[in-house]
């Protein structure tokens, strides 16, 4: 079943206490019952993310990584691996963040390697994509996607799609204040089940939840999230405040 989900994704933001203090406020959220079919997930910096599986126990929240290397081991100076990752009990990484590809130079080919290397250990990947301002204008912003989803994730089997879960995050809207309205982001999310679909089948289409990010916050939530398409969010600025990203969770 199609499920429901908001992930926030803290980027490099929080030391440790700042860490501790914004898990147990959303975990005294959360507490009080949610809806059975929305997962919440949080996306701590690496150094943070043994505190929050410990913190998270007990709680229905769970935890990503926000990126992770291709390779099972070796000289990667300051890179993690997918195994360690599942290791400390972590069971999901974002992959393809447009702050990865933009900054980090990472490749539609790479994202590919990086999707191989954590399903074969088992993790669930939020993948995300997205096009530029410039796309956008040029009227380009469906080949962009289509041609991001095609390169990093359509060499794999259906099956796998069981552990895939899809963020649009137009790069124009990410951590500017601009939002897609909530039309622009039905619009794409349709046209990716579109492709899904005859790619891999309308169950595998009508399965995979596909999150809206971009500048979403409490105020703007609740209209995103009812557009049929729209099956959460992946929430930057505004999950850095329980208070917030608690809103938005109830939004859903
Ligand atoms: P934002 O970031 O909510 O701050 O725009 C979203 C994201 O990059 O995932």
């Amino acid at each position: 079943m199609r499920q429901k989900i908001v992930a926030g994704n803290w980027k490099m933001n929080k030391n440790l206490d700042e860490a501790k203090k914004l898990i147990k406020g959303i975990k005294k959220g959360v507490k009080d019952g949610l809806n059975d079919n929305t997962r919440v997930i949080i996306a701590p910096s690496f150094v943070n993310l043994n505190t929050a599986i410990k913190r998270t126990k007990k709680s229905s929240i769970e935890v990503a990584a926000q990126n992770m290397h291709q390779s099972k081991s070796g000289a990667f100076t300051g890179e993690v691996s997918a195994d360690m990752l599942t290791d400390i009990g972590v069971d999901i990484v974002i992959l393809g963040h447009s702050e990865r590809r933009e900054y980090f130079g990472e490749s539609d080919a790479l994202l590919a390697e990086k999707v191989d290397a954590a399903l074969e250990n088992n993790l669930e990947i939020i993948f995300c994509f997205g096009e530029l301002l410039e796309d956008r204008k040029s009227g380009n912003h469906f080949n962009v996607v289509e041609s991001q989803l095609k390169k990093g994730l359509f060499h794999l089997k259906k099956e796998d799609f069981s552990k895939i879960v899809l963020a649009y995050e137009p790069v124009w809207a990410i951590g500017t204040g601009e939002t897609a309205s909530p039309e622009q982001a039905q619009e794409m999310h349709a046209f990716v089940r579109e492709i899904m679909t005859k790619e891999y089948g309308a169950t595998v289409a009508n399965e995979i939840s596909i999150l809206y990010g971009g500048s979403v916050k409490p105020a703007n939530a609740k209209e995103i999230f009812s557009k049929q398409d729209v099956d959460g969010g992946l929430i930057g600025g505004a999950a850095l405040k329980a208070e917030d990203f608690l809103a938005i969770i109830k939004s859903i």
